[in-house]
């Protein structure tokens, strides 16, 4: 298809021909077509237990992750412990079985690198850096590690972060892809990964770690892993911070005390609904 480029400097000068009109008519109706799609059109998401209105597709999605991940392997080293690449494989394809999310090739990759931090990207892939790897005790606390950069995903909050931080000209110009103007879209990608690659090295927002916190308990109980061994974890993390400066995984997941409180209530909750009332009295 012939690539057709909108000026949306066109806004600001005379329309001076037809061709200048036509692209103005096509930037103001794609971005009413969006400004509905906020309201209306948006697309129930389980995650969240919200309608979303999520423009950037699951192929753009994951064009953005394998772009990143090229970015990763210049960063990082993969492990070469085969057996410790199994259990993660093992443990991550168990989760993302019952994840609210199935529409990504999700894949687990094992970092050689001390700091304890664990990350996902769009697209669905997982990093897990050995030295946290190692710090836990059991595959039920590996499991909440996993659960919760899942739920990540399945709420898709580094992509509504990408979203926002785009701004009004790309998100015309993006809602124009969709129209098919595809070859908007592979520039899109390859632009949209180095916004995101600063992104997943930032903290989330408050909000969305209690999200993926509250989606790891879920999918931790519906996996067949103790949910309990989601604050486990965190204690394990936390008694790790008192030891160690420049502590990665706090900072890119703040909070770690309330999240712990708000980890314990979120099991009773669940346990309470799925196991009965009587099952906290055991
Ligand atoms: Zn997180």
């Amino acid at each position: 298809m012939k690539s057709f480029k909108i000026n949306i400097l066109s806004r600001y000068y005379p329309l001076k021909h037809k061709t200048a009109a036509l692209a103005f008519g096509c930037y103001i109706a794609a971005f009413a077509i969006f400004l509905s799609g906020c309201s209306t059109l948006g697309i129930y998401n389980p995650a969240t237990e919200k309608r979303e209105f999520i423009f950037v597709s699951t192929p753009e999605e994951a064009s953005m992750g394998r772009t990143i991940h090229q970015n990763i392997l210049e960063k990082y080293k993969l492990s070469q412990d085969k057996e410790k690449q199994e259990r993660l494989d093992k443990i991550g394809s168990r989760i993302v079985q019952i994840s609210d999310r199935q529409d990504l090739a999700y894949k687990f990759y094992l970092l050689e690198d001390k700091e304890l931090n664990a990350f996902t990207v769009p697209g669905g892939s997982v990093y897990f850096n050995t030295g946290l790897f190692d710090k836990l005790e059991n595959e039920d606390q590996i499991a909440g590690v996993l659960a919760h950069e899942i739920g990540h995903s399945a709420a898709r909050h580094t992509i509504k972060k990408f979203q926002a931080a785009l701004g009004y000209n790309l998100v015309a110009s993006l809602v124009l892809t969709h129209l098919g103007l595809e070859e908007n879209s592979a520039r899109l990608a390859s632009m949209g990964a180095d916004v995101i690659m600063g992104m997943v090295f930032n903290a989330y927002s408050r909000q969305d770690e209690y999200e993926a916190d509250r989606l790891a308990v879920k999918y931790l109980y519906f996996s067949g892993y103790r949910p309990e061994a989601m604050a486990e974890s965190f204690e394990i993390l936390k008694k790790e911070s008192k030891e160690q400066k420049g502590f990665l995984y706090f900072r890119t997941h703040p909070y770690i005390e309330d999240r712990i409180v708000a980890i314990n209530q979120e099991v009773v909750k669940v346990r309470t609904k799925y196991d009965g009332p009587e099952a906290q009295n055991k």
